[in-house]
């Protein structure tokens, strides 16, 4: 399907539940509010898949809060992975339960799993995380290595002052290990759209610690480096210092139903209680309201109201 600018929209994250066992203090608020659950079941997950592939949407990514909270997760994944004109399904984790499920994942058809991984201190990791422990992560990593995933990315969000002294360490991660670390750069949402200015800092400070980094390609709006030699490979992700809107090919839908098609923007659009053809034109009249791009920088914060943890990164 392609939006109003002529982009091929092909991708959906699709966000499962906003509830989250961690507290990323980036990311989601120190406490969160007892509510009903708001999440779609499975049945109406599976419907907006069904939908969505069937105009054209080939790779579903899977997220939150964190995905795996969900006890019919394996289940929501196994039904997804049927539609036989996905070509992609991919989850996105904090890691904290993916030893108890690495392998089902795999089995329920997910051929590729990101998980967000911050710092590899132990301390760091329980401040970050507002008390997480990263050996729940770092086992869960293990158990996804031996399971055989088309791709595994460690994903480390760059926070200036926190975890730029651990650039080098990550980097390395990747000299025997075939798996992508990707840095991303911080965007200001939530709560940390009130942090210092200095917290926020460019994917170039990559390139300046790491100096026998090359630039081997592009995986959609990643930047992708190697190091001669070393198994895996080092993305860079810039939604500031190098906007791509331009090569935006994604839409995401919340877990409360609603249609988000850009991260930053405040425009929303209903598919929960749709189905059939006003589903279909729920869905294409959002792809054809694409904005054009984002109007985020350091100091221009995010037109959304909602955490990140409610849209699912
Ligand atoms: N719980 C899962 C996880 O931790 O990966 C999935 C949900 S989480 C919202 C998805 C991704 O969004 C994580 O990699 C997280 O680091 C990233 N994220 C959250 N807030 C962000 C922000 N302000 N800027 C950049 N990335 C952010």
């Amino acid at each position: 399907m392609k939006d109003g600018y002529c982009r091929n929209i092909n991708y959906m994250r699709l966000s499962v539940t906003d509830l989250c066992n961690l507290r990323c203090n980036y990311c989601s608020p120190e406490k969160t509010q007892f509510r009903e659950n708001t999440s779609l079941s499975g049945d109406e997950l599976f419907e907006i898949c069904e939908k969505a592939v069937s105009l054209g949407i080939d790779k579903i990514r899977i997220t939150g809060g964190e995905p795996l909270l969900r006890h019919d997760i394996i289940d929501i994944c196994r039904r997804i992975s049927s539609l036989s004109s996905l070509r992609q399904l991919a989850i996105t984790t904090n890691g904290c339960l993916l030893s108890r499920y690495a392998r089902d994942l795999k089995l329920s058809g997910v051929n590729r799993l990101n998980i967000s991984l911050d710092t590899l201190n132990a301390e760091k990791f329980r401040e970050i995380t507002r008390n997480g422990d990263i050996s729940d992560v770092l086992e869960g990593i293990k158990c996804a290595q031996i399971e055989n995933f088309d791709d595994i990315k460690v994903n480390v969000v760059l926070i200036g002052g926190v975890n730029i002294d651990e650039i080098s360490d990550f980097v390395e991660l990747t000299r025997d290990n075939n798996i992508t670390v990707r840095f991303i750069e911080l965007m200001p949402l939530g709560e940390c759209a009130m942090w210092d200015k200095n917290k926020f800092v460019s994917c170039d400070i990559v390139l300046d610690k790491v100096k026998n980094l090359k630039r081997i390609s592009f995986d959609g709006v990643s930047e992708v480096y190697k190091i001669d030699g070393y198994k895996g490979r080092v993305g860079l992700i810039r939604p500031l210092s190098n906007k791509f809107c331009d090569k935006c090919n994604k839409i995401r839908v919340t877990s409360d139903g609603k249609i988000k098609t850009c991260l930053h923007s405040s425009d929303e659009y209903n598919l929960r209680g749709l189905h059939g053809d006003e589903l279909s034109e729920a869905i294409k009249n959002a792809i054809l309201n694409k904005p054009l791009e984002h109007s985020l920088t350091t100091s221009c914060f995010s037109k959304t109201s909602r955490y990140m943890n409610q849209i699912g990164g």
